[in-house]
C-alpha cells in the first residue's frame, strides 16, 4: 500500500503550497456554532465571574475609581474608597475632598477629576426617589434605561449594556467594549473597520446564537471579554495557542491566504 501511495504521489508531484493550505482549511469545521465555541473557551479558561460590582450605582462609582481604566486600577481605588466611606450617594457627597482624592489616587492618575465625576454620579442618583438607581431603571423600558445610563459620566452604549445585563435588568446581547473583534473573528472571519459596526455585528452574533437568558448572556460576555484580553487581542490574535483555532472563521481564512 505504501508503494502504491508513493507511486501516485510521484506521478502527481507535490501539491502546490496554496492547494495544500486550502485542503487543510477545508478539513476544519468552520464556522462552528457559537455555543460550541463558548463551551470550548470555558473548558480552556474555566468558569468566569464578574470582578466588578454589579449593582448599577456601585458600578458607576467603581468605573471612576481607576485611571487609566482597567479592572486592576478600578479595584485598587474602589477598595481604598470603600475603606473610607459607605458607597452611598449621601456618604460620598459628604466625604472630605482631600480624603476622597487620596483614596482615588490609589487607582491611578487624575484623582481630582474622578472625585468630581463620582460626586456628579452621587448627586444625580441622590435626586432619584429613594436614591435607588436600580429601582428607577427597572421601572423604565430598555431604550429609556440605556438613555438614562448614558447621561452618567464615562458611560456610552457598551457600558450601559453591561450595567443592564449584570444588574439583572434584561438579558440583552451586551458585548465587552474592549473585545467585539473576538465574536466577529470566531463567527464571521473578518472585523469591520468601524468600531460601531463591529459592536453592532458582535451584538447580532450574540443575539442570534445564544439563549436569551441572563445566565447565558453573562457567561458569553465574560468568556468573550477574557478571551479578548488574553489570546484574541485586538492587535494580534495568538491563533496558534487558541483552543478554538480549528473552528474559527478568521483562522480558517488566514490559512487559505
Ligand atoms: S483562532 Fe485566533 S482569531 Fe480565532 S478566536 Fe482564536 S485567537 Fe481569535
Amino acid at each position: 500500500l505504501r508503494r502504491i501511495v508513493s507511486a501516485r504521489t510521484a506521478r502527481r508531484g507535490p501539491a502546490a503550497p496554496r492547494a495544500r493550505k486550502r485542503a487543510r482549511a477545508s478539513a476544519r469545521s468552520c464556522p462552528a456554532k457559537i455555543g460550541d465555541q463558548l463551551d470550548a473557551l470555558e473548558a480552556f479558561y474555566g468558569r468566569q465571574k464578574a470582578s466588578w460590582p454589579t449593582e448599577p450605582f456601585r458600578f458607576l462609582v467603581w468605573w471612576q475609581c481607576g485611571y487609566p481604566p482597567s479592572e486592576v486600577a478600578c479595584e485598587k481605588g474602589w477598595r481604598a474608597l470603600s475603606a473610607m466611606a459607605k458607597i452611598e450617594p449621601a456618604a460620598l457627597l459628604a466625604l472630605n475632598a482631600r480624603k476622597f482624592g487620596r483614596a482615588l489616587a490609589m487607582g491611578g492618575l487624575v484623582p481630582e477629576l474622578r472625585v468630581g465625576r463620582i460626586r456628579d454620579v452621587a448627586g444625580m442618583v441622590a435626586k432619584i426617589p429613594g436614591a435607588d438607581l436600580a429601582k428607577r431603571l427597572k421601572a423604565l423600558s430598555l431604550p429609556e434605561a440605556r438613555k438614562l445610563l448614558k447621561r452618567y459620566p464615562g458611560i456610552a452604549g457598551p457600558g450601559a449594556d453591561r450595567i443592564i445585563l449584570f444588574g439583572g435588568l434584561s438579558p440583552l446581547a451586551a458585548v465587552p467594549s474592549n473585545a467585539p473583534q473576538v465574536l466577529l473573528r470566531m463567527q464571521a472571519g473578518e472585523v469591520p473597520a468601524s468600531y460601531s459596526a463591529c459592536y453592532r455585528d458582535a451584538q447580532a452574533i450574540v443575539a442570534g446564537g445564544t439563549p436569551e437568558t441572563l445566565a447565558a448572556r453573562k457567561r458569553t460576555y465574560l468568556l468573550v471579554k477574557h478571551h479578548g484580553e488574553t489570546l484574541c487581542k485586538r492587535s494580534r490574535p495568538a491563533c496558534a495557542s487558541c483552543p478554538i483555532e480549528r473552528s474559527c472563521a478568521f483562522a480558517s481564512r488566514a490559512a487559505v491566504m
